[in-house]
């Protein structure tokens, strides 16, 4: 099992349901958030394009916010998705520095937060809840290891990227472009 998340830039149009779903679903609290979204321009007039992308932990398979972890709060879970455990957590940080893609915040609570892929939705057989509300349906997510998963399938028929791959992190939310 190797879980994984698709975005299709093609699809997204910015309008932030995710990240309030997300936020309602996750209890996140005010000012912070577990997703974003993130626009970028390119080309050189009069080619140019928007790229409009839904952003958040992409579930490294080298994880350094794991490795740096001295209490062993973050960890790898089932399917691959890396966790904080808040009860080992001492908000040290150290994950946050290590982290590429910022894709941590600390807690006011005093511990460090992040995506989870809604692991407590998917173990009950339902889609994190950004994919669940997304009104464009662009996040895709579900199990590489499956030949016949949405997300196998998708990355096998189009064209992807993964945000900063010298990084060497084996991210694991596929853009699709
Ligand atoms: Fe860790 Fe950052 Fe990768 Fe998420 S995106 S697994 S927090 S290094
Ligand atoms: Fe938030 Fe869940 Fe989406 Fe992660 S997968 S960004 S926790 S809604």
């Amino acid at each position: 099992m190797r879980y994984a998340m698709a975005v299709d830039t093609r699809k997204c149009v910015g309008c932030s349901d995710c990240v309030v779903a997300c936020q309602t679903e996750n209890d996140v609290p005010i000012g912070y958030c577990r997703d974003w979204i993130v626009e970028t321009n390119d080309g050189t007039y009069p080619q140019l394009f928007t790229e409009i992308r839904s952003e958040r932990c992409n579930h490294c398979d080298n994880s350094p916010c794991v490795r740096c972890c001295p209490t062993g709060a973050s960890h790898i879970s089932e399917g691959g998705i890396v966790l904080v455990n808040p009860n080992k957590c001492i908000g040290c940080g150290a994950c946050i520095a290590s982290c590429p893609y910022n894709a941590r915040y600390p807690h006011p609570d005093g511990y460090v937060d992040k995506c989870t892929f809604c692991e407590h939705r998917v173990k009950d057989g339902m889609k994190p809840s950004c994919v669940a509300v997304c009104p464009t349906k662009c996040l895709t997510f579900g199990d590489l290891d499956d030949p016949n998963s949405e997300v196998t399938n998708i990355l096998k028929r189009r064209k992807y990227k993964t945000l900063i791959p010298e990084a060497g992190t084996k991210p694991q939310l596929y853009f699709l472009i």
